[in-house]
């Protein structure tokens, strides 16, 4: 599941677009402050950043500074329609700004746009005889789709965002299932053996003993 942060002080409009962004099936946090927002950033990742140009502590363009090394896809709420407002949010790495007043259906698109740019989601990714196709959420091998259970496929996605990287068995869990590992869960190892049944990646998905698992990068 995708994970937005929202940072607006105006809570009528950060709780307007936090359901709203969670009725279209995203995970959002909503901070009210610029000093909220980097503390939370300084150990949180982020799908993508919603963040309000005037904020108490610091504002959007400070926040901005901050937020580019952490490599995280930022859209702009401002209320301030003018040209250079606009322009300052671009050059200083912003994905995309949107005026308010906005209509939620936009920013939900617009939402979507970036999320697909900045993870290029559209692209077909070929591993073997299995053809993921992110955007389409479908999954083949030799051809013929292979059915997947929801966390199966989340979990398919960590494994391929991060081939060739060894995956700790309780990150695995906090990002598909969330946080709240105990150590003990044999979750992670079931659902990976299901993957490997399925894609036909007994080799492939590797165990890395007593820490997790890898993808191979290579045939
Ligand atoms: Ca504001």
């Amino acid at each position: 599941m995708w994970k937005i942060l929202i940072v607006e002080d105006e809570k009528p409009i950060s709780e307007l677009v936090r359901m709203n962004l969670a009725l279209a099936g995203y995970e959002c946090r909503c901070v009210y402050d610029g000093k909220a927002a980097a503390d939370l950033l300084t150990d949180h990742r982020f799908d993508l950043i919603l963040l309000d140009v005037m904020l108490p502590e610091a504002d959007g363009f400070e926040l901005m500074e901050f937020i580019r090394p952490l490599a995280m896809p930022v859209i702009f709420l401002t209320a301030r329609a003018d040209v250079a407002d606009r322009v300052k949010g671009l050059r200083l790495g912003a994905d995309d700004y949107i005026v308010k007043p906005f209509a939620v259906a936009e920013l939900i698109a617009r939402v979507d746009v970036v999320l697909r740019r900045y993870y290029k989601t559209d692209e077909a990714i070929g591993i073997g005889d299995v053809v993921i196709r992110p955007g389409g959420h479908s999954v083949t091998r030799e051809g013929k789709p292979v059915e997947l259970t929801p966390k199966e496929y989340e979990l398919l996605l960590l494994f391929v965002q991060n081939r060739g990287v060894v995956l700790f068995r309780d990150v695995i869990y906090e990002r598909v299932w969330g946080p709240g590992f105990l150590g003990e869960s044999r979750t992670v190892d079931l659902h990976v053996q299901r993957l490997r049944k399925k894609l036909g990646w007994e080799t492939r998905l590797v165990t890395v003993h007593r820490i997790g698992y890898r993808l191979e990068a290579e045939p």
